[in-house]
């Protein structure tokens, strides 16, 4: 068995083969963190090519350092107590060279001679991305699940991993498509009425009210993706996932981004909110996006009808017959009240996820061409 294979096979271990003390939770802890901070050191050797300027403070303040000695300390810690603790070692030792490596790499200078490239790729972005909402879904995940068979790094789970570092890193790209409508509502309607009603009022509402005008376009534009079949197409990208965590919401075909985040900025940037409550939306929705995809079981009880939950979202991700267009929502279940998609059984999750006829290929760059296949099921 090749290096890659075994390594794979052991992140891959199942759950009831690994229990608390096994050695596998410390492997795959020690691995991050020495990925993590070799990437660091990379993103400090090459600073104009790696780093997302708006985030640059982070790097010069001197705490990018005392992080990454932690994270490296971290690391080699973890990596010995796997090693110990597993009689499979392919990951612990693969943690430790990887501490190594970057440990080695951040006491020598940078490679010099070698022009500075300014293509911002976002890569830190992506990190910072995936070890904030990581970190707190993934115990939250283990100790809360809805389905407690499934793993960490359940199948597919790289693929996914890929579509959150393109959408990361194509954060400007998309931030100058998402504009576009908003900009053009703006250079065209007169909503001076509007933003003087909303500039009166306090910032709490402000958030409130961003949040009920996104999701009523969210709302409309989710419905047309499923209901057209043209758009369907690309909408079921997003629906191919047979597990249902934290990171299966970042499956979305880059078209649907572009949409549904241009059409939902109309609201946000036309009214005249201020832009602390834009912020504080954008900070919602960022955790509250991975939040209703995560394998969660709490129960949430009379809050149900009124906030999407995971058990709200997870039915609509379901392929049995009567989760099949319901419950658009991705606030506010109120919409699908009222426009007639609400479906919630009492306690109960959906049986299976996915697509009917599972017509979708694997693999990011099939599925970016999906769409476009004349060929293509479904
Ligand atoms: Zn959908
Ligand atoms: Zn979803």
């Amino acid at each position: 068995m090749s290096f890659v294979r075994k390594l794979k096979s052991q992140l891959e271990t199942p759950r009831e083969e690994r229990p608390f003390g096994s050695g596998w939770l410390s492997g795959t802890l020690a691995l991050l963190a020495g990925v993590t901070g070799f990437l660091m050191v990379i993103l400090r050797w090459y600073p104009e090519t790696f780093s997302y300027p708006e985030i640059a403070f982070v790097q010069e303040s001197g705490l990018a350092t005392v992080v990454l000695r932690f994270v490296l300390l971290a690391g080699y810690a973890l990596a010995l107590l796997s090693l110990i603790l597993s009689r499979r070692k392919t990951l612990g030792w693969t943690a430790l060279l990887v501490s190594v490596v970057a440990s080695l790499m951040a006491t020598t200078q940078p490679p010099v001679g070698q022009a500075p490239q300014s293509l911002y790729f976002g890569l830190d972005y992506f990190i910072i991305n995936v070890l904030i909402v990581g970190f707190l879904f993934v115990p939250l995940e283990r100790f809360f699940p809805a389905r407690s068979e499934q793993t960490v790094f359940r199948q597919e789970w790289q693929e996914d991993m890929f579509y959150y570092l393109i959408s990361s890193m194509l954060v400007q790209v998309l931030g100058f498509l998402t504009l576009a409508p908003a900009n053009f509502v703006n250079a065209t309607a007169d909503l001076d009425a509007v933003r003087a009603f909303i500039v009166g009022m306090p910032f709490w509402l402000q958030v409130i009210v961003i949040m009920l005008a996104t999701d009523f376009v969210q709302y409309w534009v989710h419905r047309a993706f499923h209901t057209f079949p043209i758009l369907w197409r690309f909408h079921a990208i997003h629906h191919s996932t047979k597990k249902m965590d934290w990171l299966a919401g970042a499956r979305m075909h880059f078209v649907e981004i572009a949409v549904l985040r241009g059409l939902t900025a109309v609201p946000m940037f036309t009214l005249g909110f201020q832009p602390e409550a834009i912020q504080a939306y954008l900070l919602i929705v960022y955790f509250y996006s991975s939040f209703i995809h995560a394998n969660i079981g709490w129960r949430f009880g009379f809050v149900e009808r009124f906030l999407v939950t995971p058990r709200f979202h997870h039915w609509h991700h379901g392929s049995d017959r009567d989760a099949i267009d319901i419950n658009y929502a991705s606030h506010f279940p109120i919409y699908d009240w009222l426009f007639g998609t609400h479906h919630l059984p009492d306690k109960e999750w959906p049986e299976n996820y996915g697509v009917v006829g599972d017509t979708v290929p694997r693999g990011y760059w099939r599925q970016f061409l999906y769409p476009f296949r004349s060929d293509r099921q479904g």
